[in-house]
């Protein structure tokens, strides 16, 4: 969890081969539907232009699919889900379904003016999704993925107006989250501030507090 522009599919990308997980970015599914134009994408794409959650009912199904999805059964890295107590519900009945539970929840911090300049300078990869930043982690030849070759764009909703509207509805969205993930007592608050493998490193520091270790064996014992 965190607010835009914080470092959240980053540090999932950094981390879900070192755990051993499925990394499932809400975010990046609803892209691909809309660059699909599927009915959900279609459905999708105004809440997500105006910078709003999209509707629990459109994002729930979608997400939960792949959590339980064979690619899932080792355990699974959230990027952006649950944002509403009501998915929050659906994800603990989908795992109970599974005898799972909810292991560590991250809450990435960073200072406002800070994810504002993220923002403005994020580019992503129209093709494979890779995030970059035309500062601080600038693709190899401009814009141009190192990965894959294609072209790298400022996501729609990164315009200064929209990015504003979600980094100010951010904080209320997710307070009744954050209570119920302190009160279950797996929510671990880092700070997202300084280069990306710092805060990787933060991570995996409170994530070894927890038990969890950085091999996927660990994990699947830790996750049942
Ligand atoms: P992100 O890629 O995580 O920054 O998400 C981009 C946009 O996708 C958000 O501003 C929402 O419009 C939508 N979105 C992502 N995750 C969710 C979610 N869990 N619930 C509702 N909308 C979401």
């Amino acid at each position: 969890m965190g607010p835009p522009g914080v470092g959240k599919s980053t540090q999932a990308a950094r981390l879900k081969d070192r755990l051993g997980l499925l990394h499932i970015s809400t975010g990046d599914v609803l892209r691909w539907h809309i660059a699909e134009r599927s009915p959900l994408g279609l459905a999708a794409h105004a809440y997500m232009h105006r910078g709003e959650l999209v509707p629990d009912e459109l994002v729930t199904q979608m997400t939960l699919s792949h959590v339980l999805s064979p690619d899932g059964a080792h355990g699974v890295l959230l990027d952006g889900f649950p944002g509403t107590t009501g998915q929050a519900h659906a994800l603990d009945a989908a795992l109970a379904t599974r005898g799972r539970a909810i292991d560590a929840v991250f809450y990435l911090t960073a200072p406002a003016e800070m994810l504002i300049q993220r923002l403005a300078g994020r580019r992503i990869c129209l093709d494979c999704r890779a995030t970059y930043h035309l500062e601080t982690m600038p693709a190899r030849v401009s814009d141009v993925c190192d990965g894959c070759g294609e072209r790298l764009l400022p996501r729609n909703d990164d315009s200064r107006h929209t990015a504003w509207r979600r980094l100010t509805a951010h904080p209320g969205q997710t307070r009744p989250l954050v209570d119920r993930y302190t009160h279950a007592g797996v929510l671990h608050r880092i700070d997202g501030r300084g280069a990306a493998a710092e805060v990787t490193a933060r991570l995996l520091t409170a994530l070894h507090a927890t038990g969890l270790g950085e091999s996927g064996k660990e994990v699947r014992r830790a996750t049942g």
